[in-house]
């Protein structure tokens, strides 16, 4: 992301994507706060990666084991395993930033 006070461009690490996931961040060269502009397509897209990624795996779950929980756990670990990682790439190369009011 590039930083609209000071043009500084710097990625998101983990402890700071994981610390606060929808923002506001503060720019590492001149600490102001800013924030990521998360559009309906993004959402869309995430929301179609959770679900293609999730749902394979609780499939295959049911299939093993017949059992609602352990459909459930491999649904929601396999799909926040895939979408964090596409959020925080989205978040440090894709999505506009603008300071925070
Ligand atoms: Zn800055």
């Amino acid at each position: 992301m590039i930083c609209p006070h000071c043009d500084h461009k710097f990625s998101l690490s983990w402890g700071k994507y994981l610390s606060a996931p929808f923002g506001p961040h503060a720019c590492p060269s001149c600490e102001q706060r800013i924030k990521t502009v998360v559009s309906v397509s993004s959402c869309l897209l995430l929301g179609a990666i959770a679900i293609l990624a999730g749902g394979t795996p609780a499939v295959i779950a049911f299939f093993l084991t017949h059992n609602f929980w352990y459909t459930i756990a491999a649904y929601a670990l396999f799909a926040v395993g895939v979408v964090v990682p596409v959020d925080r790439y989205l978040t440090n190369t894709k999505r506009p930033v603008k300071p925070v009011e």
